[in-house]
């Protein structure tokens, strides 16, 4: 017998199949991982194939050196899916088959946990009658068989263990056990199904995509348990992701409480020993849900019965570092081979989807009130600039401090959110709102503070920083966002007995400060909660009524094609936050361009009239979904051969145009906005495509690119970040 191998290392130049002979006494199956000599060294592989011929030389095939471990790590499904990525995203086997096993099996360093059990000896004994601990503690065990040493250490105290142990009374017996990442309360939240609820769980149940775009609070969740719980009965089995910020203690404990130990979690917050533990338990079908983030599509799951994806336009679906990929390919695959359907829910679907759905691509279905009947919040649009005519240069608007001070009187809560995206930022005029614009693409230019420079991330075209403002000719130009512990010092001066909390990045470095947060919170009233994207979604308090915006334009006024999207996006989102329960919400939006249409649509929770306006635009304009943007990175610490490799893969590139002279609608060299990233040069190529034929002139430019350089080169389909 012979093996097909892909060696454990993400070096282009090995990453192919190699043969090896399978030693008689050694039982090799596809899918195994196998320790293999590979030139003076042994190697860990994965077997990909067997076959009862050599394909090679057979007296040069060298025979595998053991097996790591006696099963499958890889099952089929997941091989089919490592093809899949390999050919779509030109990536390394080795880099994708990783993507499947936990870090901890790969580094060899699996440590099972064990905890000793008690159980009574074949032994008479009896205890002095004082002794009142030692008799309940037999008659426990009399009871219950074995117990664990925590367990009666807590109960009766560890010296009464030992005491009877070591009078030969008990017995001991050590256990594997699994560590639990996640201990919940169970509760009972099953609540009756809405009409338009039912209704979309009856129609979703065939093979193909649908997309669930219902308001925030329209109670999706309850749909997603109930299909979840149908397939479930029909014996098959369910992966549901979240994005990781989304994947807060209340939706755990949610779907622990219906499914109990079915339920198995993933994301980064779990140490390398629980992640091994819950994909251990997902890889032997002892947990047959899997919840978590983006990596979870790549649980070593079964006999799928459906595949949801929830906020489906979130970014974080996409993997923009190597390897990457996009979440909605992968879970389209899986869905395809196990024959179910694949839903993606939304409140706010991105343009790609909601045109897809449009097109009959995927099927809509929709759920468009709010499940408890109330009304979603009203919406204030506060003009900044108007404020500051009035002399109030503030963060704060009037509007703002004044329906903050209400909430504060009537003890209930409020929500400030920061909108904060990237390093990057805009230069706007303080006096007209004016934003400085690529004269060529209709992007925002992004001021570079490293050379004091604006710049366009689309065609690399480069801007003296304005002083004066070409609009109005005022000097008030500035840039820069407003930060969370800026507003949080203005919180304190405006009400100095209110209790004021902030989350962001730098309040929740550690583990659980985000738990500890949310329930000071939810445990402070009156209260203020200042914080960026992490606030936005998924929470549900009841006291909530107020939620500000104090920088909306933060997200609309960047260089991304999609900005427009994701500002209408993150105001629905955070907008939800308020009004959920008894008390009626109200949401003051500030903003500098308060004319924007994403703001008038946005404050009408009007989606399909942005979509239509936004689809239009880009339509005209020739954006994505209406085209196909490709970024060809190249890096280098010497310069000169970054921009080489560049000069090579462009002139190759440009020759395309004798053939697709019509399908190449915009293609330009340049260096990168960014042009030096830890310390390395960044060149890039930048293609805008036609639709009809850019699955064909993609490859092309894949196998162009790939030829010059394998391990310089970096490439995206429609990116976000152009820096
Ligand atoms: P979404 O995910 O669509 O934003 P959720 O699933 O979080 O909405 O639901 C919002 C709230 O409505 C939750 O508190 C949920 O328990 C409740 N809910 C869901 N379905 C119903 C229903 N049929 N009747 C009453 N309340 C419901
Ligand atoms: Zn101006
Ligand atoms: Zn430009």
């Amino acid at each position: 017998m012979f093996a097909q191998v892909i060696i454990d290392q993400d070096i282009k130049a090995i990453d192919k199949v190699f043969e090896y002979s399978v030693p008689e006494n050694m039982s090799v199956n596809i899918g195994m991982r196998v320790f293999v000599p590979f030139g003076k060294r042994i190697l860990q592989g994965f077997v990909i194939g067997l076959n009862k011929n050599c394909n090679y030389q057979e007296n040069k095939v060298k025979p595998i050196y053991s097996v790591v471990e006696d099963f499958s790590a890889i099952k089929e499904e997941m091989l089919a899916i490592m093809k899949f990525m390999v050919e779509k995203n030109h990536l390394t086997m080795a880099s994708v088959l990783r993507l499947f096993i936990p870090s901890q099996m790969r580094e060899g360093k699996v440590r099972e946990i064990f905890e000793t059990f008690y159980l009574l000896a074949d032994k008479n004994y009896t205890p002095q009658l004082n002794a009142k601990k030692q008799i309940a503690l037999i008659e426990k065990l009399k009871l219950s068989g074995k117990c664990s040493s925590s367990v009666l250490g807590e109960e009766f105290g560890y010296s009464t263990i030992k005491t009877l142990y070591d009078k030969g009374v008990l017995e001991k017996e050590k256990i594997q056990i699994e560590r639990k990442p996640f201990v919940v309360e169970q509760i009972d939240n099953k609540v009756k199904l809405n009409q338009m609820q039912i209704n979309a769980i009856q129609t979703i149940k065939d093979d193909k995509t649908y997309l669930l775009h219902g308001v925030t609070g329209s109670g999706k969740t309850e749909v997603y348990m109930n299909l979840i719980e149908r397939e479930l009965s029909k014996g098959k089995n369910a992966i549901m992701l979240v994005p990781e910020i989304s994947l807060t203690p209340q939706i755990m404990s949610n779907f622990k409480a219906r499914f109990g130990d079915f339920v198995a979690v993933l994301h980064s917050g779990l140490s390398a020993g629980e992640k091994f533990d819950e994909w251990k338990r997902i890889f032997l079908g002892k947990a047959r849900i899997v919840i978590g983030a983006r990596s979870a599509i790549f649980a070593p799951i079964e006999n799928l019965g459906i595949i949801i994806i929830d906020e489906e336009h979130e970014q974080s679906y996409i993997s923009e570092s190597n390897p990457r990929y996009n979440t909605h390919d992968i879970a389209k695959f899986r869905a395809k081979y196990n024959c179910c359907p694949l839903l993606l829910g939304s409140a706010t679907p991105s343009v790609e989807t909601y045109q897809k759905a449009v097109d009959g691509e995927y099927q809509l279905v929709e759920l468009p009130t709010r499940a408890n009947g109330k009304e979603l919040p009203s919406i204030q649009i506060v003009d900044m600039l108007g404020e500051i005519r009035t002399g109030n240069s503030s963060i704060f608007s009037n509007q703002l401090v004044a329906d903050l001070a209400n909430v504060i009187n009537n003890k209930k809560q409020a929500m400030i959110f920061i909108n904060r995206r990237g390093y990057s930022s805009f230069m706007r005029c303080r006096d007209c709102g004016y934003v400085a614009q690529c004269s060529d693409c209709d992007v925002s230019l992004v001021y570079h503070r490293e050379d004091n420079r604006l710049k366009c991330h689309y065609c690399g075209k480069q801007y003296k920083v304005l002083t004066k403002c070409p609009k109005c000719h005022s000097d008030n130009i500035k840039y820069g966002a407003v930060g969370t512990e800026q507003v949080v010092a203005k919180l304190k001066e405006l009400f100095p007995d209110v209790k004021v909390l902030r989350m962001d990045n730098d309040t929740t470095s550690t583990k659980n400060a985000h738990q500890k947060i949310l329930s000071e919170f939810k445990n402070s009233l009156p209260s203020i909660l200042v914080g960026t994207q992490m606030i936005a979604k998924g929470h549900d308090f009841e006291n909530v009524t107020l939620v500000g915006i104090v920088d909306a334009d933060q997200s609309l006024f960047q260089a991304d094609y999609r900005s427009t999207e994701r500002t209408f996006q993150l105001i629905t989102q955070v907008s939800g936050r308020a009004g959920r329960s008894k008390d009626e919400g109200k949401v003051v939006l500030q903003t500098y361009a308060p004319r924007h249409y994403v703001y008038k649509f946005a404050s009408n929770y009007d989606y399909k009239g942005f979509f239509r306006k936004e689809a239009n635009i880009r339509k005209t304009a020739e954006f994505p979904p209406f085209s196909r943007i490709i970024r060809i990175l190249f890096s280098d610490i010497n310069e000169n051969y970054a921009r080489e490799m560049l000069k090579l893969c462009y002139t190759e590139i440009e020759k395309l145009k004798e053939t697709y002279s019509n399908e190449i609608l915009y293609l330009d060299a340049m260096k990168s906005p960014l042009k030096r990233l830890q310390n390395k040069y960044r060149y890039q190529i930048i293609i805008r495509l036609k639709l009809d034929k850019a699955d064909e002139i993609e490859k092309q430019v894949f196998d162009i690119a790939n030829g010059i350089s394998k391990n310089n080169v970096f490439i995206e389909i429609n990116p976000s970040n152009m820096a």
